[in-house]
Parts: structure tokens; C-alpha cells; sequence
């Protein structure tokens, strides 16, 4: 399984010689399995722009794709009018979310906010709105979902194949002293956790409690108790520049050597 990293900021998406090494793109993931030519991604944020790019550029075998949506929030799906494969007859979107996504896709596209709608986007094939006790199959792959604490609840979503799995729990709060069972639960022995990691403590517990997000010192509480081997810092704040993110990645790894903080155009291949 090989997981890239196309957008890795929350909020909103950031620019500046200050943000280059993490980067400004909104959250975006690419999935390649093992067993299917067909490709996984999560969430459409402004990051989905590259992706589609790349995929029409150098990925001829990749015709079919699968979007799994977070939730709604404007940086989980403000780079979908920009997916280019959507507009090409002969690739096929099929777009999962636990909420109805073409409603607030189109919600997007409708005037006066962009030129044209979905209907301009011949490859959109299917929505599906899934269960949270649903497991959607992809080629050898399972993909199970949770619902994770944020306003307006986001989802959270693990792929297994052949012995390999892939946690992505982002957009999701904390509620101190308690430890989210149910994901620790859902993230057991996993090979790689990406969690939200947007505040530091002091930023949490001064004024962001209730915002929706976390810290990477949870992150690593949940990745102990899950035993997941490799943590992965999300959705960084629009206010971290490089330096800070720099900084939580070390002071993460002073608890959980193997915690990196995303960067846009990571590679994880995982075994
Ligand atoms: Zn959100």
C-alpha cells in the first residue's frame, strides 16, 4: 500500500516561503493498493488539484477512482471543482461519505459560486452513503469507518489489504482526560495512524477547545494505546509555519520515535 500526501493543512489552505516545507494544500490523500490498479483518496481539499494532474499525466492505467469524504467542511472539499478527472469521459469518480455528498458537492458549484455544476463532470459514476457499520470493497481491501467528535461530526477510515492498514482519523477533538476509545479501538496494530494534530496543548486549553481538533501529544497517547506503529501529525494549523511544525514533530518524537508530522509530497509505502 502506498499512501501519498497531496494536502496536509487545515483550515484553509497557506502560502509563503515560510510554509514550503510542510506546505498549503488542504487535505488530500492517495491510496495505490496491491491488489487493484483502482485508486483510494481522501478527502478533496485543495490538494486533490495535484493529484488530478498527476493521475491524468502519469497514471494511464488508473481509470477508477474512489473518493471517500471526510465530511463537508469547505477544506475537505473545496478542491473537488478542480479534480480534473472528473471532467474526462473516460475515467469513473465513485464519491463515499457518511453524509450526501452530491448535495454538498453541488452545494459548491452552484451559481454563484462556480461556472459550472457536477453536471459538467462526466466520470462522476456513483455516491454512496455509507453506514457506519458498512465495509466498502476495493480489489483485495476493506475499508471500515467510525465517526469521530467535530462539529458536524467528521469520519474516520481504515483500509486493510493482505495484512496492511492505514488509520485516517483527522478532523476530530479530544475530550480531556478521556481517551477516544472507540478509535484507539478501531486503530488497533495498525501500520500507520494519521491523526489531527492541529493545536499544541497551550493553543487547545487557551480558547480552542470545542473547535474540533487535536494535539499531537493525544495523537501519541492514542497510537501507544493502539499500537500502531508509525503516527503520522494532520492537519496542520494555518498559523504553523515550518519552524513550528518542525517543533511539534520533535517534541512528538521525544514520546513516540516513530511520529513524523506530514509534509506535502510525502511517500509512506507501507508493507
Ligand atoms: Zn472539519
Amino acid at each position: 500500500m502506498i499512501v501519498k500526501f497531496w494536502g496536509t493543512r487545515g483550515s484553509i489552505p497557506t502560502s509563503g516561503p515560510n510554509f514550503m516545507e510542510f506546505g498549503g494544500n488542504t487535505p488530500c490523500l492517495s491510496i495505490r493498493l496491491k491488489s487493484t490498479d483502482e485508486m483510494i483518496i481522501f478527502d478533496a481539499g485543495t490538494g486533490i488539484r495535484e493529484l488530478g494532474m498527476d493521475i491524468l499525466k502519469s497514471n494511464p492505467d488508473c481509470k477508477t477512482l474512489h473518493l471517500f469524504l471526510t465530511h463537508a467542511h469547505w477544506d475537505h472539499i473545496q478542491g473537488f471543482p478542480f479534480f480534473g478527472p472528473a471532467y474526462h469521459p473516460d475515467y469513473k469518480v465513485n464519491v463515499y461519505c457518511t453524509k450526501t455528498a452530491e448535495e454538498f458537492l453541488a452545494g459548491q458549484m452552484a451559481p454563484p459560486y462556480f461556472p459550472v455544476g457536477l453536471e459538467a463532470m462526466p466520470a462522476l459514476n456513483a455516491f454512496h452513503v455509507l453506514s457506519h457499520d458498512e465495509t466498502t470493497s476495493i480489489g483485495n481491501a476493506k475499508i471500515r469507518n467510525m465517526p469521530l467528535p467535530h462539529p458536524q461530526e467528521s469520519t474516520g477510515f481504515r483500509i486493510d489489504e493482505s495484512g496492511t492498514s492505514f488509520v485516517f482519523a483527522t478532523d476530530t477533538e479530544h475530550e480531556p482526560p478521556h481517551m477516544n476509545e472507540q478509535l484507539v479501538k478501531f486503530a488497533t496494530d495498525c501500520d500507520a495512524l494519521v491523526y489531527d494534530a492541529q493545536y499544541t496543548e497551550s493553543e487547545y486549553f487557551n480558547g480552542r477547545q470545542g473547535w474540533g481538533h487535536s494535539t499531537y501529544n493525544e495523537g501519541v497517547r492514542l497510537a501507544q494505546s493502539a499500537g500502531a506503529k508509525k503516527l503520522i501529525l494532520f492537519s496542520h494549523d494555518p498559523t504553523h509555519d515550518d519552524a513550528v511544525c518542525l517543533d511539534i514533530e520533535q517534541k512528538a518524537q521525544e514520546l513516540f520515535p516513530d511520529a513524523v508530522a506530514a509534509r506535502q509530497g510525502l511517500i509512506l509505502s507501507l508493507p
